[in-house]
C-alpha cells in the first residue's frame, strides 16, 4: 500500500515552474513585467543561446530593499497585492509572487538591486532554490538580474527545448509583444552580442509596428479611437490586403497586457466578414483599458488569458468599432512594382493574398516588325459625373445563353441615396466633367483610366459585390423586389434537401424567395427575387438549398443571410467570359461609384486593382 507523505520544498518549487516556466522566453516574460512593474523607463536585455546559457535584465526601476532580497525567491511573496480583494482589481502585471521563485528553483540566478533612496544595493544568489547569503552591491539605481544555464537541473525539460533560433524567436515575439503594451518605455535586446532591436522611448506606436513588422504593414493601417462608458479602445486596423494565414498577427491587449482571447478574435474577424477569403486573418493592434475591476486576470498561470465581467459588450464594442472603420475606407487594393534591378521590369501585388512572390520574368523582346500588341476590344466615354446613365438593353432572350441584366440604375441611385453616407467614394473615378475611358478585356476585365491611376476591374466580382450590397440594402429597408409566379414552380429535391429548405423558410423569404411544401419531398416556389431576372429561379433555389445541406451546425440568421446573399449575387452576377455592351460597361463602372464596399467581392476577393500613375512613371523612368 503506497503511502502518502509531503513533497520536499525543492520537488514544490519544480512543480510550480513547470507551470509557469516552460522556456526562456517565458522567463524573460516575467522578468520583463517585473521591470515594468517596477515603473522602470529603460530595459536593457541580453540574451545568450537562445536564452539557455544566460538571460540578463537590466532596469531603472524601483530597485528592491536589501532586507526583501530572499523574500523575493520565496513563493507566495509579492509587494503587488495585500489581501484577495485586490485580486479583483489588480493594477500590476505581476501579483501572484511565483515567477522569481519558479525560476530560482530551476535555474542559477544572481539578483543585484538598488532602491534610488539607498546609498548602495545589495546582491543574493539563487543556485536551483538554494540561496546564498547577501552581499553588498556597488552599481546603479535599479534592478539587474542574470539567470544562467536555465533548467539545469531538469534535464527532461532541458532535453524539451528546441533549436538556439526557436527559442530566441518566442523571446522575440515576447519582447514585441512587451514593446507594443508599453510604447513608453526604451528597450534594447541583444542576442549573443548583437543588437536585435533598440526601441527608443521617442518610438510611437507607429513606429514600433514599422519597426516589428516592416512598412508594407506600418503604411496600410487605420486608426481607431473608441470610448465606451468607462471603456477605452484604441489602436490601429489593418487594411484587409494585409491579412495573414495565422491570427497571430491580430495583437490584442488589456490595460497594458498582452492577452488572448477567442471572443475579442472572433469580433475582429466578423467585422472584415465579406473583406477576407476563408481561412484568412486580420491583422490589427488593439488596446483596451477598463478599470480593473471590469476584468479578472486570475485564471491562467501565465496570464495571458482573462475573464471579462461583460463579455458581450466587450465584444460588441470591437466588432461595432473595428467594421466601422474600415466602412469609411476606400480598400481598392493597390498594384506596387517592387524595387527593380537594372533593365528588367517586373510587378507584384502587395497584398500577400495575391502576390506574384518571385517577379515575373522579364517580357521577351518583341521581332523588330512584330505588329503591335492589341488586346482592346472596344473604348467607351463613359457620361459626364452624375448624368443620368443609359438605359440597358431589355434582355427577354430565352434560348441563348443571355448577359445578365443588371440592377437598374435609378433603384440603386435611389438605393445609395437612402442608405449610409458614412461609407467613404471610391475616390478613383474622376470629379465630374472629367471624361473617362474604359475598355473590356478578355471578356473578363474592365481597365479604366482614372486621375489616380490604372483601375483594372474583375467584372465578375465588381457586379457581385454591387448585387450584393444592392440586396442587403433592399432587405434592410424591407422592400427586396419580389417576382410572384402565377403558377408555382414545383420542385423536386432529395427529402433532406426538401426538409433543410422548409426548416430556413423564413429566410428564404427574406430573400425573397417563397416557398411551400407541396409533399412527397417537392416544393412549390411562389416568387423569387425580381433581381434575378431572367436567371433562373429554380436554379438559385437549389444552389442555396444545397448551401445550406453543406453545413454541419445551423447557421444565425444574418449568417445565413448573409451567405444566400452573397450566393444569390454570384449567381446573378455577369460572369468572366460575358462580353459587355458599353452601355452595361459603363452602366457597372457608374454602380461602382454609388454602391458601398465595392472593392472587396462578398467572398473577399479584390475587385479592382489600382496601378498608380506615378507606379507607371516610375517603372517607365519618367520619374
Ligand atoms: P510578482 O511579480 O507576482 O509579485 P515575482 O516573483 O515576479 O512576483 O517578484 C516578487 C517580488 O519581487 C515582486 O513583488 C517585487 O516586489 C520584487 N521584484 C521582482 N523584480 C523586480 C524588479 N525588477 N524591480 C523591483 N522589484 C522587483
Ligand atoms: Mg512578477
Amino acid at each position: 500500500m503506497p503511502r502518502i507523505h509531503q513533497l520536499p520544498h525543492s520537488v514544490i518549487t519544480k512543480i510550480a515552474a513547470g507551470e509557469v516556466i516552460e522556456r526562456p522566453a517565458s522567463v524573460v516574460k516575467e522578468l520583463l513585467e517585473n521591470a515594468v512593474d517596477a515603473g522602470s523607463t529603460r530595459i536593457d536585455i541580453d540574451i545568450e543561446q537562445g536564452g539557455t546559457e544566460l538571460i540578463r535584465v537590466v532596469d531603472n526601476g524601483c530597485g528592491i530593499q536589501a532586507d526583501d532580497l530572499t523574500l523575493a525567491f520565496s513563493s507566495h511573496a509579492t509587494s503587488k497585492l495585500t489581501s484577495a480583494d485586490d485580486l479583483f482589481r489588480v493594477t500590476t502585471l505581476g501579483f501572484r509572487g511565483e515567477a522569481l521563485a519558479s525560476i530560482g528553483g530551476v535555474a542559477q540566478v544572481t539578483l543585484q538591486s538598488r532602491p534610488e533612496s539607498a546609498e548602495h544595493g545589495s546582491e543574493v544568489f539563487c543556485n536551483g532554490g538554494e540561496l546564498s547569503p547577501i552581499k553588498a552591491w556597488n552599481g546603479t539605481p535599479g534592478t539587474r538580474i542574470e539567470v544562467r544555464n536555465l533548467f539545469f537541473n531538469t534535464p527532461v525539460r532541458r532535453k524539451f527545448l528546441r533549436t538556439v533560433s526557436t527559442e530566441f524567436s518566442h523571446i522575440d515575439e515576447t519582447f514585441t509583444r512587451l514593446s507594443l503594451a508599453h510604447a513608453e518605455m526604451h528597450l534594447t535586446l541583444r542576442h549573443n552580442n548583437k543588437v536585435v532591436y533598440e526601441v527608443p522611448q521617442t518610438a510611437t506606436l507607429l513606429d514600433r509596428i514599422g519597426l516589428f513588422f516592416g512598412k508594407d504593414v506600418r503604411d496600410r493601417l487605420f486608426e481607431v479611437d473608441q470610448i465606451a462608458g468607462p471603456i477605452h479602445l484604441r489602436g490601429f486596423i489593418a487594411d484587409p490586403a494585409i491579412e495573414r494565414g495565422t491570427a497571430k498577427m491580430q495583437y490584442l491587449f488589456i490595460n497594458g497586457r498582452w492577452i488572448r482571447d477567442r471572443s475579442l478574435g472572433h469580433a475582429v474577424q466578423e467585422a472584415y466578414r465579406n473583406l477576407l477569403m476563408t481561412g484568412r486573418y486580420a491583422v490589427a493592434f488593439l488596446f483596451l483599458d477598463m478599470p480593473p475591476e471590469m476584468v479578472d486576470v486570475n485564471v491562467h498561470p501565465t496570464k495571458s488569458e482573462v475573464r471579462f465581467r461583460d463579455a458581450q459588450a466587450l465584444y460588441h464594442l470591437m466588432l461595432s468599432t473595428v467594421r466601422d472603420r474600415l466602412r469609411r475606407e476606400d480598400l481598392t487594393a493597390r498594384l506596387h512594382a517592387p524595387k527593380v534591378r537594372e533593365g528588367e521590369m517586373a510587378a507584384s501585388f502587395a497584398t500577400s493574398g495575391w502576390s506574384l512572390t518571385a517577379p515575373e520574368p522579364p517580357a521577351p523582346p518583341l521581332p523588330f516588325d512584330a505588329p503591335p500588341l492589341s488586346v482592346v476590344d472596344r473604348i467607351v466615354q463613359l457620361p459626364e459625373g452624375n448624368a443620368p446613365l443609359p438605359p440597358l438593353p431589355p434582355r427577354v432572350s430565352a434560348v441563348a445563353p443571355a448577359a445578365p441584366e443588371l440592377p437598374p440604375s435609378t433603384a440603386l441611385e435611389a438605393a445609395f441615396n437612402a442608405g449610409s453616407k458614412t461609407a467613404a467614394a471610391p475616390p478613383a473615378l474622376p470629379a465630374p466633367g472629367v471624361a473617362l475611358k474604359a475598355i473590356q478585356l478578355y471578356d473578363a476585365y474592365l481597365v479604366l483610366e482614372t486621375p489616380e491611376g490604372m483601375l483594372v476591374i474583375d467584372q465578375h466580382a465588381l457586379h457581385e459585390r454591387i448585387l450584393f450590397e444592392h440586396f442587403k440594402r433592399r432587405i434592410r429597408e424591407g422592400h427586396l423586389e419580389t417576382q410572384p409566379l402565377l403558377v408555382p414552380e414545383p420542385i423536386d429535391l432529395p427529402p433532406e434537401q426538401t426538409a433543410r429548405a422548409l426548416e430556413h423558410k423564413d429566410a428564404l423569404a427574406e430573400l425573397g424567395l417563397q416557398i411551400e411544401d407541396f409533399g412527397g419531398g417537392t416544393l412549390l416556389l411562389r416568387s423569387y427575387p425580381a433581381i434575378l431576372g431572367n436567371k433562373s429561379p429554380q436554379a438559385t433555389l437549389k444552389a442555396v438549398v444545397d448551401h445550406l445541406v453543406a453545413k454541419d451546425r445551423p447557421p444565425t440568421r444574418e449568417h445565413l443571410l448573409n451567405d444566400l446573399l452573397s450566393l444569390m449575387a454570384c449567381h446573378a452576377a455577369v460572369r468572366s467570359g460575358d462580353r459587355l455592351t458599353p452601355e452595361e460597361i459603363s452602366s457597372l463602372i457608374a454602380q461602382r461609384s454609388l454602391a458601398e464596399n465595392t472593392h472587396h467581392c462578398p467572398h473577399g476577393r479584390p475587385t479592382s486593382l489600382l496601378f498608380s500613375k506615378h507606379e507607371l512613371d516610375r517603372q517607365f523612368r519618367r520619374v
